[in-house]
Order: C-alpha cells, then structure tokens, then sequence
C-alpha cells in the first residue's frame, strides 16, 4: 500500500509522478523517479509541472528518470 503524493505546485492537485533536486554546486536540476520517501529537499512534482520545469538562468536539467520499459513484442 503506497500514500498517494501530490504535486507541489501552488494549486495543482496531480498525483507526482517524479522527484526533483537542485544541485547548487553543480547548477543542475536533478529529475529522478519519486523517491519512497518524502523529503524537504526534494520537490515532488506531477508530469505536467515536470514537463513545464525550466530550469534557472545558467542551469542545466539532467533527468535521471528510468525510462518506462517498452513491452516486446
Ligand atoms: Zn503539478
């Protein structure tokens, strides 16, 4: 049995579906699958919000998501 997380963003009441860091040494944004726990320093966010994200000026985004396996044939 797992909690159903809810995104972060003001407003939005979508399930998250991924986790999102900062790394501020390296100026990345960390996208990674949602982690099994909550955490205050991490972000959860739903895929919406996650698609949407920019990151700051001078930023890269590294998504670290495993991707979803496509069924073989
Ligand atoms: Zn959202």
């Amino acid at each position: 049995m797992r909690s159903v997380r809810i995104c972060a963003k003001m407003r939005c009441t979508d399930e998250a579906v991924a986790t999102v860091g900062l790394s501020y040494e390296r100026r990345v944004v960390v996208i990674g699958d949602l982690v099994p726990e909550p955490n205050p320093n991490l972000v959860d966010l739903c895929s919406q919000h996650v698609e949407r994200l920019r990151p700051p000026v001078g930023w890269r985004v590294l998504d670290e998501r495993v991707p979803v396996p496509t069924a073989h044939p």
